[in-house]
């Protein structure tokens, strides 16, 4: 419970509005909605769900007709709909209150407490003093009430042009509170409105429809961001004297939602759509719930990050971490799992016959083993791999192919790489490979570990796809807002035209979402139609400092942090703001360019069994250090703790750099994961066998299941033999194996299914 919801039951209990919850959300309609406006959704939305009878209005706060349109409305209104939300018949327009208010504003006239002010602009700018500076008085403040309606009546009347004359508030000008200050209540504008056309040449400020159009709604809690706080006091100032009735609807602020790298202001954003800076409202780069959407982030992502934010009154900074772990969390569950080659390399498989093919079959989810589908994937004797999987001069660490190294293709086979074609100019054309035919299906070789498992396509049944990579929109953390064209990320799209997708991909639909291996979460652009396949990348897989460490940046990054930070002025607490001596800092340092994350990193700083272990791992599993870092300072540090009988000498590095690589793969869910790592930590041992020994339902897993009965046959040769001599019965030997194994708890149709396979299979 956050304080708004406590104040709400409060005023429930004491029946201060008669048991009614009625709260707005008052988007002026001059852009599209934004990820901040997500948080005020959730909050006013959410609030009045939460109690019987409670309701939310949409309400247009369309007082400005110079930047507001009807398409920002529709578009409003999809967007909170798509979030969730539903304001039912309780759609309202400030402009349809525009006689109401002006009625208001008489009253205030006829009170004394509102004067017409014919002072120019500058001169209205000039009196108002400053905060250490009282203001000074308009020479057309003690205009009569009679004097005063008829000009106003004549402002209305289309009778002065723009900025002759304003209505303003008559308090006090030297209000300790600038905003009392005799604040302008309506100013002159000849201008067209969206909704009423050339009806009204005045136009009635934000302070004055407000809060009105609160009271005129019967609205309770009227729930607004903290840079209104000084609004509050007019807000009460003019309910009062218009004599609105009671209970008078009351302001409370909470903090906005900033994120770093991000702009949540529609106004601010205008400029950049409007000058051709990005393809528009509904830019994958823009922080608009459009934008969002046609990036591929789910409104449950979107809704369960404002969750983990919180409502709170402290302003604080927010992650983009937090909104893609959100992410990933959801899309993980509805993301079925696809090949896509972003930039493919030939590889040839000169041992495998020139007309042969076949057709592997792979799961939608891995970590269903398939029970919710499978895909098909046909092989040849030429498939292509994705460049990156590749490296000629492979860095410690590295998991993929390198020359004389082998390769899981996944649910294929295993290839070692004998040979590296290069054009002229010594640039990688193709390799040959070749099959390790006993591997079939992606079975692990028999005594010998195969490190890595990558993605590949046959050519010929591939599919053509334009691929869309994105990065940050702003290059800084806190763009700043007079200069925002400045601080773009001039590198925040990637488009590969030709990358292959699997052939299932084929006529996908907009508005499908994939992960591709290794690469990330995807999403069908809706220009993916008419035979064209248009993908953009909704997320990484991993952390996107991942990427800022392959630039070799961050060793530096990570020395200069808290430098760079002072110098922007972030109050936050960084990580290695909590670094005392030089000689941590420096091992901070390291440990960020090894991979680790920064907060990960200073938790290892101090850990030195973490640390250890860290290294180890690390040298397993390069690519995975930050998962590796992350499993051990969150996961293990917690599975340690009390007497569960966890021991970090138990665990292998190697078997966590497997067990990172798994998860990072998608071959276990988070949630089996951190089963197997309570095994490893317990009984230490490998992966495999960590997996192995756990309730195979839970996990679920065909490799695992594959992995026992390979190991059976390779233990039984003659037993397996007399089965291919015809000896069918021996069937039973195996799957037993396995259910003893497994303690019964496997699938005994899905093993004998598997072992038939197995041992029907010469290759094996
Ligand atoms: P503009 O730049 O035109 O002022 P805006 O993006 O600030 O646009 P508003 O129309 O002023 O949007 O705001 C509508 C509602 O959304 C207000 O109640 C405001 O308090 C809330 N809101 C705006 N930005 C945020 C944010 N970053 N976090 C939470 N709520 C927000
Ligand atoms: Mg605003």
């Amino acid at each position: 419970m956050d304080f708004i919801r406590n104040m709400v039951s409060r005023d429930l209990e004491t029946g201060k509005y008669g048991g009614r919850v009625v709260t707005r959300f008052p988007p002026e309609p001059n852009g599209f909605l934004h990820i901040g406006h997500a948080k005020s959704l959730c909050l006013n939305f959410g609030i009045a769900a939460e109690h019987p009878g409670g309701r939310c209005h949409l309400r247009l706060d369309d007082t400005n007709p110079d930047t507001e349109k009807e398409e920002y409305v529709e578009a409003m209104k999809r967007d909170i709909r798509w979030l969730g939300f539903d304001w039912g018949e309780h759609l309202y327009h400030a402009s349809d209150y525009f006689e109401q208010l002006f009625a208001y504003a008489m009253v205030l006239i006829d009170k004394g407490l509102a004067y017409v002010d014919s002072s120019t602009e500058a001169e209205i700018r000039d009196r108002r003093g400053s905060v250490t500076r009282p203001g000074v008085n308009s020479p057309f403040r003690d205009r009569s009430p009679e004097e005063n309606r008829g000009l106003f009546r004549r402002m209305r009347a289309g009778d002065f042009p723009d900025g002759s004359h304003v209505l303003r508030a008559r308090i006090d000008m030297a209000h300790r509170n600038m905003v009392m200050r005799d604040p302008i209540l309506y100013r002159i504008r000849h201008a067209s409105h969206y909704r009423h056309g050339d009806d009204w040449p005045i136009y009635p400020m934000y302070d004055f429809a407000h809060c009105l159009s609160d009271s005129l709604e019967r609205v309770t809690h009227s729930l607004c961001t903290l840079e209104f706080e000084n609004n509050r006091e007019i807000y009460d100032w003019l309910l009062v004297h218009v004599d609105a009735p009671a209970p008078r609807p009351e302001q409370t602020e909470f903090a906005p939602l900033i994120l770093d790298y991000v702009i949540t202001s529609k106004s601010k954003l205008r400029p950049l759509v409007e000058g051709g800076h990005v393809r528009g409202w509904d830019d994958p780069r823009m922080p608009t719930l459009a934008g969002l959407r046609r990036r591929g982030v789910t409104p449950e992502a979107i809704r369960t990050m404002c969750d983990m934010v919180g409502v709170a009154r402290a302003q604080s900074r927010v992650d983009m971490a937090k909104l893609e772990f959100a992410i990933r969390d959801d899309l993980n569950e509805k993301a079925p799992r696809a090949f896509c080659v972003l930039d493919p390399l030939k590889v040839v498989l000169t041992n495998y016959p020139e007309d042969a093919s076949e057709t592997f079959t792979a799961p939608r989810f891995p970590s269903d083993g398939g029970q919710s589908g499978t895909r098909e994937l046909p092989f040849r004797r030429e498939v292509y791999i994705d460049r990156a999987d590749f490296a000629e001069t492979p860095p410690p660490g590295f998991r993929r192919l390198a020359p004389g190294g082998e390769v899981r293709l996944k649910y294929a086979y295993v290839i070692r790489c004998n040979e590296v074609v290069k054009d002229a100019g010594g640039r990688v054309t193709e390799l040959h490979c070749t099959v390790d035919p006993s591997t079939r299906g992606g079975v692990a070789p028999r005594g010998r570990r195969v490190r890595g498992a990558i993605q590949w396509l046959e050519p010929g049944s591939a599919v053509r796809a334009e691929v869309r990579l994105y990065d940050r929109l702003f290059a800084v953390p806190e763009p700043p807002l007079d200069d925002l064209v400045g601080a773009l990320n001039t590198g925040s799209e990637k488009v590969v035209k030709d990358a292959l997708a699997e052939p299932g991909a084929a006529g996908t639909a907009p508005g499908v979402h994939y992960q591709f291996e290794r690469l990330g979460y995807f999403f069908a652009d809706p220009d993916s139609r008419d035979g064209r396949l248009v993908f953009n990348r909704t997320v990484t897989l991993r952390d996107g400092w991942a990427r800022v460490r392959e630039d070799g940046r961050v060793r530096e990054a990570g020395r200069s942090a808290a430098a760079a930070r002072a110098a922007s002025g972030a109050v936050q607490t960084r990580p290695i703001d909590t670094l005392r001596t030089e000689a941590e800092r420096s091992l901070f340092g390291d440990l960020v360019s090894l991979g680790a994350s920064e907060a990960a990193a200073a938790v290892l700083v101090r850990a030195h069994d973490l640390r250890e272990v860290f290294l180890a791992a690390r040298a397993e599993y390069a690519e995975g250090a930050d998962s590796i870092a992350s499993w051990l300072v969150n996961e293990i540090t917690r599975l340690l703790g009390g007497d569960s009988g966890s021991d970090l000498s138990r665990l292998e590095p190697e078997a966590l750099a497997d067990l990172a690589e798994a998860v990072d793969e998608g071959d276990l869910s988070h949630r089996q994961a951190r089963k197997v790592m309570t095994a490893l930590l317990q009984r230490g041992g490998s992966l495999r066998e960590a997996r192995a020994g756990l309730d195979l339902e839970e996990i679920g897993d065909e490799g695992a299941l594959r992995a026992m009965l390979d190991e059976l046959i390779a233990e039984y040769p003659e037993k397996a033999a007399a089965y291919g001599n015809g000896q069918r019965g021996l069937l039973g030997f195996f799957v037993g194996g396995v259910m003893k194994q497994t303690g019964g708890k496997a699938d005994p149709r899905k093993v004998s299914e598997l072992a038939r396979a197995l041992l029907d299979d010469p290759a094996t």
